[in-house]
């Protein structure tokens, strides 16, 4: 998937010259750097940007020319990929379950920053990782609702046990600090209020007082017609909690979004390759491409039809199924999709706010996913 090094003046423009018959997603710069200054601005700690939502090298040297400095990396390869392409920059190796080798590949990289949820794994940080400097984030989870995806099914420590975590962070001379992260696409604010005065909690009962807490990912990026984000409400509710939580020992503040900066700076064109007998709509993309994500948490209904000659379909919107282009029936999107009725072979559906979870997941399955990069100076068709 090359960057093409031509820049458009918007998806319409190319879509009508070009006539692409494989998926594309169209990237603004513009869009990036306008919602990393929003964070940089508006968030009240340290902004560090979740490399697995879209690892793209365009994404990660336009988050450094907006001015981002931290990066929250999962794997080895994130590791050196930030590295690589932002030397000087703050890493937060934050995947809580981590191999030897991996640990070691980190150390070796001077990565000071790591956050742990089980005994044994703090075990493995402790032997491989020397303290000096150090930070040991503690995370920890609730059943908190108001999120898309229920990530404290996977990673998280009880109460209990990060209290019992943080004490002993502290008492092997690491940095001690508290993590959280309340799932993804979070659209209520007060999520992260809930979070916030439980890690006040644990720091309370642990007798340890934090250098920083950092409040996780999980800002929502425009996926719904009806739903704009809203990232000023959120950014002052956790100022707000996090002082009335912690008083006087109010830590920094980390915040590590991934969707929220990236998300909206695509647009995805996928073309109808039928409309089988007039019912069901065959896409060029699905659930094994770049849509992978709907079949998680639903379906982007920021959509518009194009004809191939770029004139928007004024049809009235109705439910339709849609289907990828595989032989496997699960490649379906979920529900159905509101597409208008004059919809037809060669049109082109876009899906706008796809850049998050979209590129890194798009899979070569049954010979589809030859998906394109276009850079264009604005997304508005
Ligand atoms: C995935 C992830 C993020 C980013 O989540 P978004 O919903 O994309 O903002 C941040 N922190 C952690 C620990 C994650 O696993």
């Amino acid at each position: 998937m090359g960057l093409s090094k031509t820049i458009w003046t918007n998806p319409t423009e190319f879509l009508k010259t070009q006539s692409p018959e494989n998926p594309v997603l169209f990237f603004a710069p513009s869009a990036v750097q306008a919602v990393a200054r929003k964070f940089l601005t508006g968030f009240p700690g340290l902004v560090t940007y979740a490399v697995k939502s879209n690892p793209g090298e365009e994404m990660i040297e336009n988050l450094v020319a907006a001015g981002v400095r931290g990066f929250d990396c999962a794997s080895p390869f994130e590791i050196d990929l930030i590295r690589r392409l932002a030397p000087d920059a703050a890493i937060h190796y934050n995947n809580p379950v981590r191999s030897r080798s991996e640990i070691a590949h980190a150390v070796a990289r001077d990565v000071k920053s790591y956050s742990v949820d089980s005994h044994s794994e703090l075990a493995k940080l402790i032997e491989l990782v020397p303290a000096a400097g150090c930070e040991i984030s503690v995370r920890f989870k609730l059943p908190v609702a108001g999120a898309a995806y229920n990530f404290g099914a996977k990673f998280g420590a009880t109460e209990d046990v990060a209290v019992e975590l943080l004490k002993t962070v502290a008492a092997a001379g690491y940095i001690p600090s508290i993590t959280f992260h309340p799932g993804t696409q979070c659209t209520d604010p007060n999520a992260w209020a809930a979070y916030i005065r439980e890690a006040a909690v644990i720091a309370r009962k642990a007798g340890v007082k934090i250098a920083r807490l950092n409040v996780g990912g999980g800002f929502p990026n425009h996926r719904a017609v009806g739903v704009a984000p809203q990232l000023d409400e959120t950014f002052a509710t956790i100022d707000r909690v996090a002082t009335e939580a912690f008083g006087t020992d109010r830590p920094a503040l980390v915040c590590e979004p991934g969707r929220a900066v990236c998300g909206d700076a695509f647009t995805l064109a996928a073309r109808v390759k039928a409309v089988r007998d007039g019912i069901h709509v065959f896409l060029n993309d699905g659930l094994y491409g770049s849509l992978f994500e709907l079949g998680q948490i639903g379906i982007i209904d920021r959509i518009t039809v194009l004809t191939p000659q770029g004139e928007q379909r004024k049809g009235a919107v109705h439910g339709r199924v849609c289907f990828g282009p595989t032989c496997d029936s699960v490649d379906r999107l979920p529900g159905d999709v509101p597409l208008p009725d004059d919809i037809a072979e060669g049109d082109f559906v876009i899906f706008e706010g796809m850049g998050a979870y979209s590129t890194v997941t798009n899979s070569r399955f049954n010979g589809f996913g030859e998906l394109a990069m276009v850079t264009v100076l604005g997304q508005k068709l």
